[in-house]
């Protein structure tokens, strides 16, 4: 067993033991809205807007983007779960600025193993074998911080399969203090028809 697994597995007996009547709450979340956000690691969605077990969809990959498997987690949230808002935060100093596709793809042309972000650029410092599977995806990279909220939520706006009467909230994230800071342009996008 690795570190982490006990580590994990330690946490999560403590968090068991006091879980309390959490075992009864409904699948449907209590507050009715849906978060679509970043997996970066500093990004706390519980504790930056106050959420807990119960209360709404969080829904995470890298970027926070209107990726077709968020699309498809947001119109089960609601056309199931009943989540009647939604919003779509982006952050501070995401990864995600920090390559574009080519660049990730090359990197994965020369070996698999973790690269090194060397004076803004990133290098591959791995041992190959790599693959060229990498250009045949779209990274959804981001290379305009408020552009790509707006992006997305004029993408999940526009999806055949979203009703129209959903708000969409653009939001940023700000790593350096915590603070989440709506972007208007984005949110004029996710206005309900
Ligand atoms: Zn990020």
């Amino acid at each position: 067993m690795s570190d982490n697994q006990d580590a994990v597995l330690a946490a999560n007996a403590e968090y068991a033991a006091r879980f309390g009547g959490k075992g009864g709450l409904p699948m449907p979340p209590a507050r009715g809205f849906a978060i679509l956000t970043c997996m970066d690691a500093r990004l706390d969605p519980a504790q930056y807007a106050g959420l807990a077990e119960g209360d709404a969809h969080v829904i995470r990959n890298a970027g926070g983007r209107a990726s077709d498997d968020a699309i498809r987690s947001l119109v089960i949230s609601h056309k199931l779960l009943g989540t009647q808002e939604w919003f779509v935060i982006h952050h501070t100093d995401c990864g995600m600025e920090t390559f574009d596709d080519a660049t990730m793809a090359g990197l994965l042309e020369k070996s698999l193993d973790t690269a090194a972000l060397e004076g803004g650029a990133w290098k591959d410092v791995g041992n190959g074998p790599g693959a060229v599977d990498g250009h045949y995806i779209n990274w959804l990279t981001i290379a305009d911080r408020e552009g790509s909220i707006v992006e997305d939520v004029r993408r999940v706006r526009e999806h055949p399969l979203v009703p129209g009467y959903i708000p969409i909230h653009g939001y940023l994230y700000d790593c350096s203090n915590g603070r989440l800071t709506e972007v208007p342009a984005a949110t004029e996008a996710g206005r309900p028809r």
